[in-house]
């Protein structure tokens, strides 16, 4: 069996099936969901509340004609009820949707409700005996060429056919750890039948993640400390006298715990912890020059060509300036260029390598790999981490946090991991004035973005899915009304995702060298950014984010001594995020950390979001509850049965490239 036998996928489909990296049954049958639109509970006008989406029964009194202004402007309107009121229906340049309606007849709508005019903006519906709206509806990430529905409808006819996986957990367990069996859990996750068991779902799902990876990392764990390398420690002035800047006192304790680790008998595996912009990389270049002192080689991973070209531009120069030779290698390194680099990769005459996921290539050999770093962690899978660190003897193993999390769920989430935590931030740094707005508050904070350009500042502005558009379509739209706005008197770009390579790397480039003033963005930006001229950071429809992630990407401002700002824009008309309310008045990312697991463990998914969104994040990966009872499963009740053996082997020798922005 493969897609073709699904109905409804034809050849078409089934390239921008595999664009989305979807080449088998299985593939689409792990493909989930971005994240859920609650359409399930059923209100009733009376009780509609202000400014969230909600799911109505109406049955329609009246339809007006559609009106018609300016260019490709309309309204239409429609009056209805159910047994509590009477409600209006005003779709904003959408004349179609009225179409599908009539006089007398009830159907289902989802949509969010304006208060002063009485009425549903922009409505769903849907016929009674349709159930998409009334359900949980999953959200896909898509491309162009096949939309959420068709991806839903292909979903149900697989999971009509005999389609099914392995499980690997023995019964017993699945009941002690109120785990879903695999097929339930993939099916719950794709079509789900409550928000109860959704939770349920998501749950499971993670657990078993963690569990996997922890095995597979326990597996070759006991392999990795077999051996160490034997490092000297040197002298490591030279490189300070070179930095116009002395170390923070975290910096200095991570390098040492670093060197001490290197010196020692044991191999490093060491994780550094700490706020965005507490200077985690410079840790690493120490790390880097420590072990070439020591006449090895070092590989720097970073999960982005952007993040990867960016590390190696920043620090060309130093290296240069104390006789160490850099390169950089990722998947748009041309071919040419890349047989030259595996030469000297071969031949010891490159000291450390920049780069991305290219580096663990099968055709690379390293003379003698003596240190990986791996930057943003997170982001890869423990085999990709296997992967770099196979190519080496034994090489000390240095990771740099994404995030910064608190300390006792880091001791449980790495529990096979030395950490040094970096709570100092650089001196010279002035505290980001963050503000909480709307979307009505609009023309104040780009104009203030403009002041900020006209003295010679840069703005970051981040757009994520507004209704019914894609990021990328929202990114192109706000790029359009703002160059209106301002008259092309300043430089703005688009930078996000599907943009190839080479455009990124050119667009980053313009920014860091101060010829862009404005980059619109999809949340492209979030990962490890550096541009420390940009002073100002706009995030609209921030109440789609989570509080880590909103504090990641205010992170890209505030990395110098110049005063930067945030705006936290919300696309609702009156401020009732708590979120947003929490970030705007905080700034320290382990209280942000905090924070956000507390709002996430009080378990109502739905309550804390007002978009009505859950996402299929990373957030239980900061679960304690489900961490403790992952590890408790290794020390206590696991037995590794064949499947479960299979599981993890695959995993271990799956260097499988994850495609990242
Ligand atoms: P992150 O920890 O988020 O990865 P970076 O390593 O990107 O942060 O560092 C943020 C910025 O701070 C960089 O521009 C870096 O050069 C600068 N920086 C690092 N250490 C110091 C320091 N001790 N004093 C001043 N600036 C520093
Ligand atoms: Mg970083």
């Amino acid at each position: 069996m493969n897609l073709l036998n699904i109905k409804g996928i034809g050849k078409k489909k089934e390239e921008i099936l595999n664009k989305m990296g979807i080449f088998s049954l299985l593939d689409l049958y792990k493909y989930l969901p971005k994240n859920y639109e609650d359409r399930s509970k059923k209100v009733d006008v009376i009780n509609a509340v202000p400014e969230i989406k909600q799911y109505f029964e109406l049955n329609i009194i009246e339809i007006s004609k559609t009106y018609f202004y300016g260019k490709n402007k309309s309204v239409s309107r429609a009056k209805a009820k159910d047994e509590t009121g009477v409600i209006n229906l005003i779709w904003y340049n959408d004349r179609f949707t009225l179409r599908k309606i009539v006089v007398n007849k009830t159907y289902k709508f989802f949509g969010k409700y304006d208060q002063e005019k009485n009425a549903l903006i922009n409505p769903l519906v849907d016929d009674l005996n349709d159930d998409n709206i009334g359900s949980i509806v999953p959200i896909y990430k898509t491309i162009k060429g096949i939309s959420n529905k068709e991806l839903s409808k292909f979903k149900d006819n697989l999971f009509a056919s005999d389609f099914n996986i392995e499980e690997y957990l023995d019964n017993d367990i699945l009941s002690k750890y109120r785990i879903q069996e695999i097929n339930i859990m993939y099916k719950n996750l794709h079509d789900p039948k409550d928000n109860l068991s959704l939770y349920d779902s998501i749950y499971s799902y993670y657990f078993r993640n963690i569990l996997v990876e922890k095995l597979v990392s326990k597996m070759y764990r006991d392999e990795l400390n077999k051996k160490s390398l034997s490092y000297k420690i040197y002298n490591v002035n030279k490189l300070k006298n070179y930095l116009d800047f002395d170390l923070t006192k975290s910096q200095e304790f991570a390098i040492k715990d670093i060197f001490d680790d290197m010196e020692s008998k044991n191999r490093m595996n060491r994780l550094v912890i700490g706020d965005v912009g507490s200077g985690k990389t410079l840790v690493a270049i120490f790390a880097a020059y420590q072990a070439i002192l020591n006449a090895y080689q070092v590989a720097f991973m970073a999960p982005t060509e952007i993040l990867a070209q960016q590390h190696y531009d920043k620090h060309k120069d130093l290296f240069n300036k104390i006789g160490i030779k850099s390169a950089i290698l990722t998947g748009s390194t041309s071919s040419k260029e890349k047989i030259i680099i595996y030469d000297k990769l071969i031949n010891g005459e490159i000291d450390i390598i920049f780069g991305t996921h290219a580096l663990y290539q099968d055709k690379i050999i390293y003379k003698n790999l003596g240190l990986v770093v791996v930057d943003e962690q997170q982001r890869f899978g423990v085999n990709q981490r296997k992967a770099i660190i196979d190519k080496g003897e034994s090489p000390e193993i240095l990771l740099l946090s994404a995030t910064p999390i608190p300390r006792t769920l880091a001791l449980a989430l790495y529990d096979d991991l030395s950490l040094s935590y970096m709570d100092t931030m650089p001196s010279n740094r002035l505290e980001i004035k963050s503000a909480y707005m709307t979307i009505y508050q609009e023309k104040k904070f780009i104009d203030f973005a403009y002041k900020q350009i006209l003295e010679g500042r840069q703005v970051y502005l981040v757009v994520s899915r507004v209704e019914d558009t894609d990021d990328l379509e929202s990114v192109h739209l706000m790029k359009k009304k703002l160059d209106k706005y301002f008259n092309k008197k300043i430089n703005i770009e688009c930078l996000y995702g599907e943009l190839d390579s080479e455009k990124k790397i050119d667009i980053q480039n313009r920014f860091a060298n101060g010829k862009i003033d404005m980059l619109i963005a999809t949340s492209i930006v979030e990962v490890g950014i550096d541009v420390p001229n940009a002073n100002t950071m706009i995030i609209y429809n921030a109440n789609q984010f989570g509080l880590s992630q909103l504090h990641q990407l205010r992170g890209r401002v505030g990395r110098s001594d110049i005063q930067s700002y945030c705006f936290f824009v919300s696309s609702e008309k009156i401020k009732i995020d708590e979120k947003l309310d929490f970030i705007s008045k905080n700034n320290d990312g382990f209280k942000i950390a905090n924070k956000d697991l507390e709002m996430r463990g009080r378990g109502d998914l739905y309550g804390k979001n007002q978009s009505g969104f859950i996402d299929l994040d990373n957030s239980f990966l900061y679960n304690e509850q489900l961490l403790s009872d992952v590890n408790k499963l290794i020390n206590r009740d696991l037995k590794i049965n064949s499947s479960l053996e299979k599981i993890i082997n695959e995993e271990l020798y799956k260097y499988k490239d994850i495609i990242m922005n």
